[in-house]
């Protein structure tokens, strides 16, 4: 097996005249913790539309465990094992935690009461075992609408895992969480990732969650791969800090 489980060659992808992503090449190690950061607007959320098959692309390649999938739609590239979480939650917040998880399970998606008939005892242990994973196990039970916002982005990254993903692309996860809330993500994420063996790919605003996280950071700017690095690298990297402070 390659030591690359996402390889995405000169993809190009706009927008009417904005060129969100021009000529993007980068690569996502299989078992790592891969980072994206970027000024707001520099196409990072772009890339993962194209990557999860949101989107058609303009122009480029990208494979996934060697197969090319931008051609593939979304539920057909969530079945090859790669998930995404949105920057939004997206959560019913009329329906409690373990209601859910269960329906977070793709082939459960007939209408919602169908979906939530036919699960079986194992799927409501794994609820129960994720949701405990999270910290929310307590909660369970409540409306996820009364959840912190915070807490609703744990049970979305719960939910991602319900799906049992080979790899797992994240939409700025601690975006509005509070500092402690923050430090149990990362924890969480890195736990994810060592002992369920989850590939993670990272967009992430917040530059010491990202060093602290990633092995591997890539860095867009303008549509661009600005530059690519260790954490250390791209700390001190002059172009990347230049499009930071140009973008404040
Ligand atoms: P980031 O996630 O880095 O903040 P985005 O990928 O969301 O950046 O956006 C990159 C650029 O593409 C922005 O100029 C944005 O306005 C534009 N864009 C993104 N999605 C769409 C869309 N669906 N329609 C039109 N423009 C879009
Ligand atoms: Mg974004």
């Amino acid at each position: 097996m390659s030591d690359v489980i996402i390889d995405v060659q000169n993809v190009s992808k706009a927008f009417g005249g904005v060129k969100a992503n021009t000529d993007v090449s980068m690569q996502v190690r299989r078992g790592g913790i891969t980072g994206l950061i970027g000024p707001n607007g520099s196409g990072k959320t772009t890339l993962f539309n194209s990557i999860v098959g949101y989107h058609p692309i303009d122009g480029g390649s990208i494979r996934f465990e060697g197969q090319e999938i931008s051609r593939m739609k979304v539920q057909q590239i969530a079945r090859l094992g790669l998930l995404r979480t949105f920057q939004q939650t997206r959560i019913y917040g009329a329906m409690n935690c373990v209601e859910n998880m269960l329906i977070s399970l793709p082939h459960r998606k007939m209408s919602l009461w169908d979906a939530l008939k036919t699960n079986t005892r194992e799927d409501y242990e794994k609820a129960d075992q994720l949701l405990d994973f999270v910290g929310l196990y307590e909660k369970r039970y409540l409306m996820s609408g009364d959840l912190s916002f915070g807490q609703q982005k744990l049970l979305e990254f719960a939910m991602a895992l319900m799906n049992e993903p080979t790899c797992l692309l994240l939409d700025e996860p601690t975006a509005g969480i509070n500092p402690t809330l923050i430090n149990g993500l990362i924890d969480r994420l890195k736990r994810a990732n060592e002992e369920f063996g989850i590939t993670l790919f990272v967009i992430e605003h917040n530059m010491r969650v990202i060093m602290n996280l990633a092995e591997s950071i890539y860095c867009l700017a303008h549509g661009q791969m600005l530059a690519h690095g260790s954490p250390d690298d791209i700390q001190n990297n002059q172009d990347v800090i230049d499009a930071y402070l140009g973008a404040h």
